[in-house]
């Protein structure tokens, strides 16, 4: 059986242009970048060229990117050092959508006594900016705001946030870990302090990210020992999955304006297919301004993780908007931040799309996502 997947937005495919460039990197090539010889040296050198890789697609400069081992990492660093460097400074805010690399690390700091500000969403999962600029005060040592949110893929105004953060010279994060590689960034532009990536999310293998750090804004390492990153992240680089990074932000720089469209055009063909065909669904989330390849649908008085299973079956890979916690499916902390009705909330299912996904799949996903609802609605406890 093919395996159709759709499951983008937990992790992507490794581009094999990736992986031919990382080969060299795990056999021939296995200096140490930090070594003074020439073997080493020219290991160096290919972790320099994909940082201005990476560089070039986020329109910053080089020595403003830091390898890290994920977009979990990139977001604790970013938030322990607007923390270390400013202790007098007691005031977080953050949103109720945020991934929990973010949502988790904050808490943490709220029970270590800081007070924190989580910004409420309307039923589309959009933000309320008179709610955010009466949160900024003299207080606050951080924003942290996602870019685009991993479940129902909307993008937040990052710009005019991190705008009015810094007109109240207050430092501003964004987890762009589901937005670089999928929507430009311009960081010439956009006057964000930090900005956290993670090199699973476009093509790039897991266990690679890398935090963005503006010229100026002083940093204290998350990770302490070495003098590896100019001495903002100890340990000695992962040079083959930095360079697979390198060339996988190449690959998004070439080639991201054709398969924006190309992921939309079969998103909404996908879309628009399931709706048509199955009564009682909804899309989640801000149609108007959200990642070109997400999709997030909810079929009333259906379980999502039934729906996930028998698209499992039929070598479909998506993703639910539940989790199973203490044997109970709670809808995720997104539908519920958003008010998705119960009754819908508990049946939605992710569908992330990318470069890779075919007309042929989508096809095929929209002839059989009806048959596969009607016969859960026929067995559903859930009833009206
Ligand atoms: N932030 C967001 C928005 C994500 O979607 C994810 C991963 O799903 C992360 C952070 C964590 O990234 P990583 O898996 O590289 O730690």
């Amino acid at each position: 059986m093919k395996t159709i997947y759709l499951d983008n937005n937990a992790t992507t495919a490794v581009a094999p242009e990736v992986r031919d460039a990382m080969l060299p990197y795990l056999t021939d090539l296995y200096g140490n970048p930090s070594s003074m010889h020439t073997f080493g040296g020219q290991v160096a050198d290919a972790v320099e060229a994909a940082r201005e890789n990476l560089a070039n697609l986020l329109s910053a400069s080089p020595d403003e990117i830091l390898f890290t081992s994920c977009g979990s990492e990139s977001d604790n660093a970013a938030i322990w050092t607007a923390i270390q460097t400013q202790p007098e400074k007691r005031h977080l805010i953050t949103t109720r959508v945020e991934h929990p690399a973010v949502l988790n690390v904050i808490q943490h700091w709220e029970r270590h006594g800081y007070r924190v500000t989580y910004l409420a969403v309307d039923s589309k999962g959009r933000l309320d900016m008179d709610e955010y600029a009466q949160a900024l005060t003299d207080d606050t040592a951080l924003a942290s705001i996602m870019f685009a949110n991993n479940e129902v893929g909307n993008i937040y105004p990052i710009q005019r946030m991190s705008e009015m953060a810094h007109e109240k010279g207050i430092l501003f994060h964004t987890d762009a870990v589901q937005a670089v590689g999928k929507t430009p960034i311009d960081l010439n532009h956009l006057p964000a302090d930090m900005l956290s990536l993670s090199g699973h999310k476009l093509h790039a293998p897991k266990g690679i990210g890398a935090l963005y750090i503006r010229k100026g804004v002083r940093f204290r390492p998350f990770l302490q020992g070495g003098h590896q990153e100019r001495g903002r992240r100890a340990g000695t680089e992962n040079v083959p999955y930095v360079v697979g990074m390198g060339v996988a932000a190449q690959l998004a720089l070439d080639h991201m304006q054709e398969e924006r469209v190309q992921t939309a055009m079969l998103r909404d063909k996908l879309e628009t297919g399931i709706l048509e065909r199955i009564t009682d669904s909804m899309v989640n989330g801000d149609i108007e301004n959200r990642l070109p390849n997400t999709s997030n649908i909810s079929f009333k008085n259906v379980e999502g993780e039934a729906i996930l299973l028998m698209l499992d079956r039929l070598g479909i890979c998506a993703s639910s908007g539940s989790a199973c916690t203490s044997g109970s499916l709670e809808p995720s902390h997104v539908l519920r931040a958003m008010g998705v009705p119960f009754n819908y909330a508990h049946g939605s299912i992710r569908l992330s799309l990318s470069r890779y996904t075919t007309e042929e799949e989508v096809d095929f996903v929209v002839e059989q996502f009806p048959q596969v609802i009607e016969t859960l609605r026929a067995i559903s406890p859930f009833k009206d």
